[in-house]
């Protein structure tokens, strides 16, 4: 039995997971258009390699990485390629973002799938080149590239890899449910990444809230003779114990250290999706096209989980699960704690949506919020032992530089804080602005270096090329004075000789 620890804060939240774990996951059906931005994850954008007017196979690759953290990108079906510009990208700030457009044949024609059944056949090199290729990030919601997560370096030793499959917030049940229905194929997954990772144990971290899904792994491993080194541990349900560092405290009873990483304590944690992702990957040939996302809430009549196509309208995923949307009412992308509002429903399907909500209250205040009454309450509830009012204050005047003492960046915006906040103040919100605030600036201050760094290189190039002129010019200089002399030289021998 695993001794577990724990972490400060957190919440006991109603789940209200049952509304949507009441049927097997279905399968939404192939939009005729499919719009896929090139930024799907956490780093660079993809760079497309196909024109308007190519027609493309399902699993073929359409974008391809572009920088050290960024993965491929494929068309999710059969088509042809109608458009290569920017559109509404499901994001909070509601920008627009380069992508490719598909207009569906309705074939569903796949590529020539290239799978390995034997992955030790493999280098770890390949398996992440191959993760990579697929266009495999993490499907918990982050989207980081995964084939990153499984490349420690030498300088990092990995004994432990942690499975999440806590899935803390309200509502959100794709997890629980890829748990349920795909157990073997997440098994297969892991299996692949314990090698390339070398690790000596692999932990499947399920909370007590879903029962189905751990009967299910459990049952999953005891029909792999090699996974004894690969166990299920089933931890108490309190949220946000799906974050990354307290799940770990959680399993491993350490903490992260602070701006460090699992990796600083030997640890790699991926998502139970993901690791299914990457079997579907390696052992099949199939790249990432499709995830699973839950559709729930109160407005909508078929809640569940609907394997989808990445470029699928919303419109047409709440259709299918018989939503009865207010058009000028927000929804929810994400779950109630951490997710953000959205109004058009007309934006594609992500690699990194995991929920869509509708018809529930979420996380916005704005329009109730009193003054703080300094009651404490919100550094009470903060999993990363933060102070919340302290981080409130200090954002709300703008003092970047404080907000940093108070590391602003230790904050997982898990909204516990606004959860609790008696006066409603809506300080997740504040902390995120602050947040990209300090990023932009850093990017400003980059840039400029950038800038600077150029003029500086140029001038050192113009004063390197003046002197080197000069340089040539004194050369030739003392070249014609020699030649002259010489000259003169010669010119004195002749008449010294013709005057013997
Ligand atoms: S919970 Fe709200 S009112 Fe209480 S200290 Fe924190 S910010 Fe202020
Ligand atoms: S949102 Fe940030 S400050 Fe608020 S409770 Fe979560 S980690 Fe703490």
């Amino acid at each position: 039995m695993t001794q577990l620890g724990s972490f400060p804060g957190g919440l006991l939240l109603d789940g209200q997971k049952r509304r949507s774990t009441q049927t097997a996951i279905r399968t939404t059906p192939i939009s005729k258009k499919l719009i896929l931005p090139m930024q799907q994850h956490i780093g660079e954008a993809a760079q497309e390699v196909v024109s308007i007017g190519d027609k493309v196979l399902k699993g073929q690759k359409i974008a391809q990485a572009n920088g050290h953290m960024s993965v491929c990108l494929h068309a999710p079906s059969s088509g042809t390629v109608t458009a290569i510009d920017k559109q509404p990208v499901p994001h909070p700030s509601g920008l627009s973002a380069p992508c490719i457009t598909i207009e569906t044949d309705g074939e569903d024609r796949w590529i020539k799938r290239q799978g390995v059944a034997d992955y030790s056949q493999l280098s770890d090199h390949e398996i992440r080149q191959r993760i990579r290729d697929a266009g495999i990030v993490g499907l918990g919601g982050a989207g980081f590239p995964s084939f990153i997560k499984l490349n420690p370096g030498i300088h990092h030793v990995i004994d432990t890899l942690i499975l999440n499959g806590a899935e803390c917030e309200p509502y959100i049940t794709c997890d629980d449910m890829i748990m349920r229905e795909r157990a073997k194929g997440i098994i297969e997954g892991i299996i692949i990444m314990r090698y390339a990772l070398r690790v000596t144990q692999c932990i499947i971290a399920i909370e007590d809230n879903k029962p189905e899904a751990i009967v299910a792994m459990e049952s999953a491993l005891e029909k792999y003779p090699e996974t004894d080194t690969i166990k299920v541990v089933v931890i108490p349900t309190r949220y946000p114990t799906g974050s990354e560092k307290q799940l770990i405290e959680v399993i491993t009873q350490k903490q992260v250290p602070k701006n460090g990483l699992p990796l600083d304590l030997g640890i790699v944690l991926h998502n139970v999706a993901t690791a299914y992702a990457i079997g579907r990957a390696i052992i099949h040939g199939e790249p990432l096209i499709s995830r699973i996302v839950t559709v729930t809430g109160t407005d909508v009549k078929h809640a569940g989980n609907c394997e989808t196509l990445f470029g699928t309208p919303i419109s047409e995923l709440l259709n299918f699960c018989n939503t009865h949307r207010h058009k000028d009412v927000p929804f929810v992308m994400g779950g109630p704690m951490m997710g953000y509002n959205l109004t058009a429903d007309d934006l594609p399907v992500i690699k990194t949506s995991n929920c869509i909500l509708v018809g529930v209250d979420n996380t916005s205040h704005q329009s109730t919020a009193m003054p703080c009454i300094r009651c404490g309450d919100c550094a009470v509830a903060c999993p990363a032992s933060l102070l919340p009012q302290q981080l409130y204050w200090y954002s709300r005047a703008k003092d970047l530089d404080k907000t940093r003492e108070y590391n602003l960046f230790d904050c997982i915006e898990c909204g516990c804080c606004s959860y609790v906040c008696p006066s409603e103040i809506p300080l997740v919100d504040y902390f995120r602005f602050a947040k990209t605030e300090i990023m932009h600036k850093q990017q400003e201050h980059q840039k400029s270096d950038i800038a600077r760094q150029r003029h500086e290189n140029r001038q050192a190039r113009l004063e390197h090329e003046k002197a080197e002129k000069e340089r040539r010019h004194l050369q030739r200089k003392l070249a014609l004075a020699a030649t002259q002399s010489n000259k003169e030289k010669a010119a004195t021998g002749n008449n010294v000789g013709e005057n013997k």
